[in-house]
């Protein structure tokens, strides 16, 4: 049994796919000069090989998620051409008499090295293509197969030490039943992603990939984080027996899809879900959401070469916005950075990514690219309720900045004719403590406020979202962070405009009696806990709620409030969450 960090829920029983792990060692082999054309023949149907698997999985990421994102294969395609590299291969064939997968290899292994020396990333970035192309032709050379996750076949259970948002992205529409890694925290991207693909996931297990086997049964137990490997007959028995009750929980839940997010005592508040990917829209309609509260538009970047120019994204934002009509699509503008790290802006390698040059500390440097999303989020809101929300605002000058450049966009589009829905409401969220503790000078300025826990709590604790070994001291419940959360909605609605929070901390159960104690207006998150959280603010009442905040605030640790909140949450509703 291994024990990690729980990502998203869900129960799962299925064979590992172990993912990266490859043994690119090769022993040299001694040939004869009359061996040497056969090999460097062997060596050219590889590369032909190669290049056909390239282009039928460009086709098909195309096809899945659209043709942009098969354009980073083009790339892969030109490192088949490298002359240098194909040249340097047959030469040292000819010259050292030793099989050609050998001399591969280490022809690689040389170029790896020299790569890892450069500090630029635009170069980094493409080692990391000839890495990815080198493994395929010496699979093809050695007839090994292994296979990328847009080519699974099988539904498997994929085991990586880490998944970039690049793997995780090309996994959205094929087998995997569910993941598990290495590295990673509750909030990082790739738990993130999980729950929008409702895969049940644990990540943060450390030693994963050493101690799976491509083939082993694993169960993984994403609400507990727990990981089972070849379970006996017993374990697998109990497992299913709970599988089948989540069912009839999730069963449970979908009876109230339509009711009102309302407590007993008749406080309504939104619901509305966190999105990254448009294709995830029935998804949320299917949860019941009163909207979209977070639509994370970083992921219209990733896996491709260029940037998405003004008309892609306009199609793409009045797709949302006719779909959900009067619904309010809560647009946030491109939070680029931290561990969502977009190879295309070739960005200089930082100390601290989660401090540096990211979100609207790059749009405000990188005008030319976030006025042309401003521009097309505009253009997309005559079409539906679409609202701007600005990432990691830490402080007035900053916002007010960032709505110079919605102003000056709006001009541009004036200039050209075109049509903007002028009164577009606009938002900062709340994720820098400077933010949440300006937050009364902040609320003058906005319409609204969303409150990004993820990484609230990281900047507050000083706790890295991403990295398992402290995420022990990763607490929703901390009592620094309750007092911001209460900060930031008094100001708000001292303010009057809504306060909302699209950080996971609004999909825990037991935090939801708490968040809505505090009076917050808009939960906002992953659609398959919409009904759960739904259950819980239909079980209670406001009143009680506040009461129980109230004595969550007077607590001194986290753990404290944790246990407080759990039993309450217990008692609220023990058919669901007694033992
Ligand atoms: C947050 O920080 O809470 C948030 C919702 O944004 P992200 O997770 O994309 O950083
Ligand atoms: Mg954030």
């Amino acid at each position: 049994m291994l024990k990690g960090i729980p990502a998203a829920p869900g129960i799962v029983v299925g064979k590992a796919f172990v993912f990266g792990k490859e043994d690119l060692d090769v022993a040299p082999i001694d040939i004869t000069e009359d061996q040497v054309p056969l090999e460097i023949s062997r060596f050219e149907d590889a590369l032909i090989q190669t290049r056909q698997e390239i282009i039928a999985l460009q086709k098909k990421i195309a096809a899945d998620m659209g043709s942009e994102h098969g354009e980073v294969f083009d790339a892969h395609l030109l490192v088949l051409e490298d002359r240098m590299l194909i040249e340097e291969v047959i030469s040292r064939v000819k010259k050292e008499k030793l099989n050609i997968d050998y001399i591969f290899s280490q022809v690689l292994k040389r170029y790896a090295h020299v790569f890892s020396k450069i500090e630029d990333e635009y170069l980094k970035e493409r080692i990391s293509d000839i890495n990815d192309v080198g493994r395929r032709i010496l699979r093809n050379l050695l007839g090994r197969m292994r296979k990328g996750l847009a080519e699974l076949e099988d539904e498997v259970v994929v085991v990586a030490h880490d998944l970039s948002p690049s793997d995780t992205a090309s996994m959205h529409k094929n087998r995997v039943k569910g993941f598990i890694t290495d590295i990673g925290g509750k909030t990082s991207h790739t738990a993130i992603m999980a729950k929008s693909l409702e895969i049940p996931a644990v990540v943060g297990l450390e030693i994963a990939t050493e101690q799976i086997k491509n083939g082993d049964i694993v169960i993984v137990d994403g609400a507990s984080g727990t990981v089972i490997v070849s379970p006996d007959a017993d374990t697998l028995k109990k497992y299913q027996v709970q599988e089948e009750k989540l069912k009839g929980q999730t069963e449970t839940l979908a009876a109230i899809r339509n009711l009102p997010a309302q407590t007993t005592d008749g406080r309504h508040v939104t619901l509305a879900a966190n999105i990254e990917f448009p294709d995830e829209i029935p998804s949320v309609l299917e949860h019941g959401a009163d909207g979209v509260g977070l639509y994370r538009t970083e992921y219209f970047y990733m896996n491709r070469k260029d940037l998405p120019v003004e008309d892609e994204q306009f199609e793409a934002y009045k797709n949302l916005a006719t779909t959900f009509g009067d619904k309010p699509v809560i647009v946030r503008t491109l939070d680029l950075g931290g561990d969502k790290f977009i190879s295309q802006f070739n960005l200089p390698k930082e100390m601290s990514p989660f401090m540096g040059w990211r979100a609207i500390r790059f749009c405000l440097g990188r005008p030319d690219i976030f006025k042309t999303q401003l521009r097309a989020i505009l253009r997309a809101s005559v079409f539906g309720n679409l609202k701007i929300m600005f990432p990691m605002i830490s402080g007035v000058e900053e916002l007010r900045r960032a709505k110079e450049m919605v102003e000056e966009a709006k001009k541009e589009l004036k200039g050209r004719g075109i049509a903007y829905n002028a009164g577009i409401e606009i938002g900062a969220m709340i994720e820098v403590p400077s933010a949440a503790l300006t937050s009364d000078v902040l609320a003058r300025e906005v319409g609204f406020f969303s409150i990004g826990t993820n990484d609230l709590i990281q900047y507050a604790l000083a706790v890295d979202r991403t990295n398992e070994k402290i995420a022990y001291l990763y607490e929703p419940t901390h009592p620094a962070v309750l007092r911001l959360v209460k900060n930031v909605v008094e100001a708000g609605h001292r303010a009057n405009i809504w306060v909302g929070m699209c950080g996971e901390m609004s999909s825990e159960p037991s935090l939801a009696i708490l968040l809505l104690g505090l009076g917050l207006d808009e939960f906002s998150m992953p659609s398959a806990s919409l009904l759960e959280i739904k259950n819980v603010i239909r079980a209670i009442s406001y009143e009680t709620a506040k009461k129980i905040a109230e004595e969550a605030l007077g607590l001194a640790t986290g753990q404290e409030v944790n246990t407080f909140l759990t039993s309450r949450l217990k008692d609220l509703l023990p058919q669901m969450y007694g033992n």
